[in-house]
């Protein structure tokens, strides 16, 4: 056995532990009873705990070093090369953390997302506020000892963006913002009115449901490795490329949320669904970064599912299962419905337009927490006026301002770029596959998806994480991250919804 066939089979097991927390941690929000929290939150912990141990110890830090003299000369196109590197970054980032830290930091956001979900409830930040104190001083003795030059927020960004610093962040997002103002106030000012009631009279839960099981099978998520469940907050989830599920909500007036719900959860799936076999058991399964993941999901929800070929063929389907909801409506009223843009409380919710300036508050946000420019007490304020200031939205109660994301009490803290970063990957990606594929557009007004997904698959996700996201993006695009395919996207696609 070689040092490297030796390192792989370690690794394994740790993923073996992680991916048997993730089903802890799938089973807590999908079905687990309010009772079960305090000792699913010991269990996740001691899971963290043993993970760990595997990871770092010194037989492991030897054998990454005979590893190493294995692969030496080897370049990012070798597997063997690839895999080394992996685990010895995952090495280097945990080896900082202490066991110790990590153990407090799971049992930590396990509690807070108990919190979490009661303070919401409640409309109360009060409740949720010590719990994400803690879990900030967390987050910044986790920094400490990952260990940054510029600021403490890089070394937890690059826990989702690998390699990606908050200055790089700042120059996209002052670009796209740029990009995206004159947008939203040409649709203000100039642009038509369009009908939307009909979204919003209530829809039989089970027939969304139904609806949604449909898509995700038309766009090719394999049933027989992944199942979806019912959850206040969707996500999707791996165990193996095997068992990839999704998850949904369904709201009596938000059927349309459900479908477009389903066609992004379907699109991360779609990714893990799609990693090679023989990477599955190991440091290489699952998608290379946040922002390339989002771009999956992106893929299907916005640039496939929002677009005016898609409800010119599904729309009768929908027609057919809600006639009372949707009687006398066409397929191009639905599509500009669901296209509509205007400033709104969620972000979950917003359009394809607005939703990037959801995500920039965000990220200047939880600069300024991380760098202690803001305290967690005067959150709720400062949130409210940012959503005032840049969406022009006067957010009514927490539930729907600072409370409404799950992601800080589950200590996600340098998550939220990956979602705009995604966005504009997703137009990058896209228009590298229409160069590619002549008769994209043909086919997917016709219902084909198989061969936009099998481009996805050979271009994305096959790779899993052989590649960094910075390679990545190179191989595909042949450039980096950039905010202007998009804002041209976003300036076509809405010149023709609005007519300005
Ligand atoms: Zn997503």
């Amino acid at each position: 056995m070689t040092k490297l066939e030796e390192l792989k089979a370690k690794s394994a097991e740790i993923v073996d532990v992680q991916r048997a927390a993730a089903v802890l941690s799938w089973d807590q929000h999908a079905f687990m009873p309010v009772g079960g929290a305090s000792a699913r939150a010991e269990q996740l912990a001691t899971l963290g705990k043993i993970s760990h141990q595997l990871l770092v110890n010194s037989e492991m830090e030897k054998l990454l070093a005979a590893a190493k003299l294995e692969v030496e000369g080897m370049g990012p196109d070798s597997d063997d090369f690839a895999y080394w590197r992996a685990a010895q970054r995952n090495y280097d980032r945990f080896a900082k953390i202490p066991a110790d830290l990590v153990a407090r930091l799971s049992k930590a956001t396990s509690l807070a997302n108990e919190k979490w979900v009661d303070a919401r409830s409640k409309s109360d930040f009060a409740i949720f506020q010590p719990n994400l104190e803690e879990l900030l001083g967390l987050q910044l003795e986790m920094a400490k000892d990952l260990g940054y030059q510029d600021s403490p927020y890089d070394p937890l960004l690059d826990l989702y963006e690998p390699d990606m610093k908050a200055h790089q962040v700042r120059a996209i997002f002052t670009e796209l913002k740029a990009g995206l103002v004159p947008i939203v106030a040409a649709i203000a000012n100039g642009g038509r009115q369009i009908q939307k009631g009909f979204l919003m009279t209530e829809y039989e839960l089970a027939d969304q449901e139904a609806f949604t099981l449909e898509l995700l099978k038309a766009i090719g998520y394999d049933f027989r490795r992944g199942r979806q469940d019912k959850v206040p907050h969707p996500f999707t989830t791996t165990f193996s490329s095997g068992d990839v599920r999704v998850t949904n909500r369904f709201m009596l007036n938000r059927a349309a949320s459900s479908f477009f719900g389903a066609l992004h959860e379907g699109g991360h799936a779609l990714y893990e669904q799609g990693v090679r076999a023989d990477f599955d058991h190991g440091f290489l399964g699952g998608g290379t970064s946040t922002a390339v993941h989002e771009s999956q999901s992106r893929t299907w929800e916005n640039i496939v599912g929002r677009s005016l070929p898609f409800w010119t063929h599904w729309f009768p389907a929908l027609q057919k299962r809600f006639e009372n909801q949707l009687r006398g409506v066409t397929a191009e009223e639905y599509w500009k419905a669901v296209n509509i843009v205007g400033p709104s409380a969620i972000r979950v919710e917003a359009d394809e337009v607005t939703y990037n300036l959801h995500i920039i508050l965000r990220f200047e946000i939880e600069v300024d927490l991380v760098e202690g420019r803001l305290a967690v007490k005067d959150l709720p304020q400062v949130w409210n006026a940012k959503m005032k200031e840049s969406l022009g939205y006067e957010v009514k109660d927490d539930a729907e301002g600072v409370l409404q994301d799950v992601h800080w009490s589950m200590g996600y803290f340098g998550y939220f770029p990956g979602y705009a970063l995604g966005n504009l990957l997703s137009v990058q990606f896209y228009q590298r596959a229409q160069a590619d594929i002549p008769n994209l557009s043909e086919q997917l007004a016709d219902g084909h998806y198989q061969v936009l997904l099998a481009w996805l698959r050979s271009n994305i996700h096959q790779h899993g994480s052989k590649y960094t996201p910075t390679e990545l993006v190179q191989r595909v695009t042949g450039g980096e991250i950039d905010p202007k395919p998009f804002l041209a996207y976003l300036k076509e696609k809405y010149g023709q919804i609005y007519g300005i």
